[in-house]
């Protein structure tokens, strides 16, 4: 039982919510879902110091995707900026290496729900003894929201991110926006990650759309805004995953599916136990970039990705963790996965700021204490089975799809009070110091 003297309000809950006026899509039977009225603005503890976040939901392989897992769509826009004339790279016309037919065919190459989703297997020239098991969907796919023009002849051999991501802006503030900023332009820099305003974005002059090399390239500079590094040592830039980008050996997000212990083919290991290490742990980077077919490896056919890289990759659209560079905020809306659900069976600390994507089921006795942001995808549900808790202290549980709201919490179907009988209804939900429940369909009232 909680303490009277603290400051919380009681859920009070309503069997008279009748799903007819407010459910007439939806059948929920006798449960009840719960919709909380907007409470004085939370003061968010997200401290990600909870032994569940430490061991679970910061680790990339909780995130490794199973194959009845929700696929998640990341929004990509992109901005060409080319010459006033139809000439050079990225032209409106039809020429066949750098006109829109070209760039259609390069889109589709990362857009039609093969090759940003399946990855190939792992082909490499060394370790043969090492298998990295092969997961066929990624279970991220792209999708490009709209194609602008700007012919700006500064602009289009400009080699200056911010400038460019201004003139966006300015231009229209949506665009920059409405999908995670992929940048054209002219200026003979390398393709490279990039942001604005505290968001992941992408700024590239690959030299035309030949479209094998251009797939790779998207690809694999799209890895870098999932927080990817690359798979070998580079000395101009770009970061490397075995050494300090975010996967140093010995770290949480060291790639062990990539990079073998004591690889014997490993040309310079030697060079590698230099770096930060965590004995035994005696990784090394591919000696050259084209020693697998990993698709942070840089090279022209290179379309493989680690289950470790899978997961980082779905993590980043969970926790906004990828060195101030965020990314799920282009995610594109979607219903929460209601079968595949994540089991609370412990109770569990949530002191981080998470985007759900599928459902929450709190198993009888646990209790679930939201002390951060939850936010749920579109009519997402957290299930309270009998004798299930949800606190949400100094939280708050909210919808982030901008098109609709989530659905609720549920909790368990509430026997019809006879005549005479006094007892109270247990309560299952409390919103302790400005804890907040909101944007969900249900109008609830509180006491
Ligand atoms: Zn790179």
């Amino acid at each position: 039982m909680y303490r009277s003297h603290l400051k919380f309000l009681f859920i009070f809950l309503m069997s008279s919510l009748s799903s007819k006026t407010l459910f007439s899509q939806r059948n929920f039977g006798s449960e009840t879902i719960l919709k909380v009225q907007p409470t004085p603005t939370p003061s968010p503890s997200c401290i990600n110091e909870s032994s569940v976040y430490k061991k679970k939901y910061s680790q990339q392989s909780f995130y490794v995707p199973k194959v009845n897992d929700p696929v998640i769509t990341l929004k990509i826009t992109l901005h060409i900026f080319k010459p006033i004339s139809d000439s050079g790279k990225w032209q409106m016309d039809n020429n066949k290496i750098n006109g829109t037919a070209a760039l259609q065919s390069l889109l589709d190459s990362i857009t039609n729900g093969h090759q940003e989703r399946y990855s190939s297997k792992r082909r490499a020239t060394y370790a043969k003894d090492f298998n990295s098991p092969h997961i066929r969907d990624s279970k991220i796919k792209y999708e490009i929201t709209n194609v602008y023009f700007y012919p700006e002849q500064n602009l289009y051999t400009l080699y200056n991110d911010q400038a460019l991501f201004e003139y966006i802006e300015k231009t229209d503030p949506k665009r920059i926006e409405e999908g995670m900023p992929l940048v054209f332009n002219a200026s003979n820099g390398p393709g490279h990650l990039s942001s604005y305003k505290g968001a992941a974005a992408i700024v590239t002059t690959i030299s035309n759309f030949d479209p094998v090399f251009g797939r790779s390239h998207l690809l694999h500079e799209i890895g870098h805004a999932f927080g990817l590094g690359h798979t070998y040592v580079n000395t101009s830039g770009g970061g490397s995953d075995w050494q300090n980008f975010g996967g140093a050996c010995g770290s949480d997000d060291y790639l062990s599916d990539v990079f073998p212990n004591n690889n014997p083919a490993c040309q310079n290991e030697n060079l590698a136990t230099f770096k930060p290490t965590n004995a035994p742990c005696m990784s090394c980077f591919e000696s050259t970039p084209d020693t697998s077919n990993n698709i942070m490896g840089g090279q022209r056919y290179n379309l493989w990705m680690s289950p470790l890289q899978m997961g980082r990759r779905i993590r980043n659209m969970h926790l906004n963790a990828n060195a101030g560079r965020n990314l799920r905020q282009f995610a594109k809306d979607m219903e929460s996965d209601h079968k595949n659900v994540w089991t609370i069976s412990k109770s569990e600390d949530w002191d981080f700021d998470i985007q759900l994507y599928r459902d929450i089921v709190v198993k009888a006795g646990a209790t679930l204490t939201v002390k951060c942001k939850v936010a749920m995808a579109i009519d997402g549900k957290i299930k309270l089975e009998p004798g299930a808790k949800l606190i949400v202290d100094g939280g708050e549980i909210t919808s982030w799809c901008k098109s609709d709201t989530w659905q609720g919490v549920q909790t368990p179907a509430i026997k019809k009070k006879k005549k005479g009988d006094k007892s109270i209804a247990p309560v299952y939900i409390k919103l302790l110091n400005g804890g907040a429940i909101n944007k969900a369909k249900m109008q609830m009232p509180i006491n």
